[in-house]
């Protein structure tokens, strides 16, 4: 008779039968050739006991499997509490939507509260329908359809009691349960943003206020520069008189005499003009504009300085150039202000080694526009502190300009350079955007 215990073979029974010490490990078939009736009984008692030891090594392992599934199901909901409650309470506005369909499934008390909505869940609402417009849609569009799904950007949140909100979105898209959503973090940032608002406004003033405390210094040579055209202008009208009426009457003495009088009242009232503007409050605007001309126009303002100080001011202004996006009364001011201070540096050098060069050339990078003296340049300590406001190492100076200058030419999305070997003066300079670029 073929010995088998059960379908099972023996040497399995044997391991589990030898937890209680009732049998030791052999043969079957051996066994079963030498006592066939002792092995029937073993056979009949091993199987009991394996069943026994089977059933309980069941029960233990399957108590053992339920403690630990309990274990987890409890460290699950441990952490789901947890998480939930960090969601719900984070002060950053959470929100879950189907991107298929854009319905909200998740929105934390700061999202409801950023929508306006204190209280009551966005859940269910459409995500388009909240009101949120970002500065850029097609970054955002992108962002979305892209395969990273991931991305960030800034926008308007406009509620529905017509109030503004600015905020900053981070965005990703993932699978949840067999969905796409997208799963939206908001910061608001319109606190920040009236803050930079201010900053920006009061740059402004303080731009503006340095222009007229530039003009009002420079008063004095203006009057002197004015006094020349209307000198000029009475002389001619003198001379016309004279011509007109004569004792030896001369008609084409009286002409030019007339004209020369047109000539410097124009230039008279064109001087009163550029300082106007140049003072005059106005808002950033940007438009195209001929680089060397608004240079022109800015050495103007400061020729009588330059005279008053005797220094030999120099343009040189590459040709055709194309045109540049600016603000023309900010670029202005930067190239009177770093003039002013090359002029200002060289008053210690002889009158005949006291040369400003203001000069344009184009680049790959745009307009670059360079002001250069020849003054005593500048010391690697105040070169670490040269935008710095406030700073100043004149006995009356305000400290504003170099910094006032560095944030009109980083908003014209450049950078204020400067370079200088001590003993061979400064050279300051900027590379504008060209329209051509
Ligand atoms: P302020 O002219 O009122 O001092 P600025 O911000 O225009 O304010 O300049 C700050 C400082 O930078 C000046 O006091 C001066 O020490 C230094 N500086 C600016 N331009 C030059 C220059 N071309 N050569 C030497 N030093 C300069």
């Amino acid at each position: 008779m073929k010995s088998v215990v059960g379908n099972f073979p023996l040497k399995f029974a044997v391991i589990y039968a030898g937890f209680s010490g009732l049998w030791i490990a052999g043969s079957d078939q051996v066994v079963q050739l030498l006592f066939p009736e002792i092995v029937s009984t073993a056979q009949t008692f091993k199987g009991s006991a394996f069943v026994l030891c089977t059933t309980v090594l069941l029960f233990l392992l399957l108590r053992g499997e339920l403690n630990r599934r309990t274990k987890i199901e409890t460290r699950l909901r441990d952490s789901e509490r947890k998480f939930r409650a960090i969601a719900e309470t984070a002060p950053v506005a959470l929100l879950i939507a189907r991107l298929r369909d854009g319905v909200i499934l998740f929105s934390n008390a700061t999202a409801n509260g950023l929508c306006g909505r204190d209280g009551t869940p966005l859940d269910g609402l459409d995500i388009r329908d909240l009101g949120f417009v970002p500065n850029d849609r097609e970054e955002w569009r992108r962002a979305l359809i892209g395969r990273n799904g991931t991305g960030q950007t800034e926008g308007r949140l406009s509620l529905a009691n017509g109030e503004e909100r600015r905020l900053l979105v981070f965005f990703q898209k993932v699978r949840l349960a067999g969905e796409t959503v997208l799963v939206t973090a908001a910061v608001d940032i319109s606190e920040r943003h009236r803050a930079a608002e201010t900053v920006r406004n009061l740059q402004s003033e303080l731009a503006h206020a340095s222009r007229v405390s530039a003009m009002g210094e420079m008063a004095a040579q203006f009057a002197h520069e004015l006094s020349q055209p209307l000198t000029a202008i009475s002389t001619c009208a003198e001379g016309g008189v004279d011509a007109l009426f004569p004792p030896g009457r001369n008609p084409d003495n009286a002409l030019t005499a007339l004209r020369l009088i047109v000539t410097q009242a124009k230039r008279a009232s064109e001087i009163i003009r550029r300082t106007r503007k140049f003072i005059q409050k106005h808002e950033q605007e940007k438009v195209p504009a001929d680089v060397n001309s608004l240079i022109r126009d800015a050495a103007e303002l400061i020729q009588g300085e330059a005279n008053h100080r005797n220094v030999d001011m120099r343009l040189r202004l590459a040709e055709l150039l194309p045109a540049a996006f600016v603000d023309v009364v900010q670029i202005q001011q930067v190239i009177v202000n770093l003039a002013r201070n090359g002029i200002e540096a060289m008053s210690g050098n002889e009158p005949t080694r006291r040369q400003l060069v203001i000069s344009t050339e184009p680049s790959p990078d745009g307009i670059v526009v360079s002001v250069e003296d020849s003054g005593p340049g500048i010391s690697p300590e105040i070169r670490t502190r040269l935008f710095e406001p406030f700073f100043s190492t004149k006995s009356d100076g305000l400290g504003i300009g170099l910094s006032i200058c560095r944030s009109i030419v980083e908003a014209h999305g450049a950078h204020l350079v400067v370079s200088s070997a001590p003993g061979h003066g400064a050279q300051f300079r900027f590379a504008l955007p060209s329209l051509a670029a």
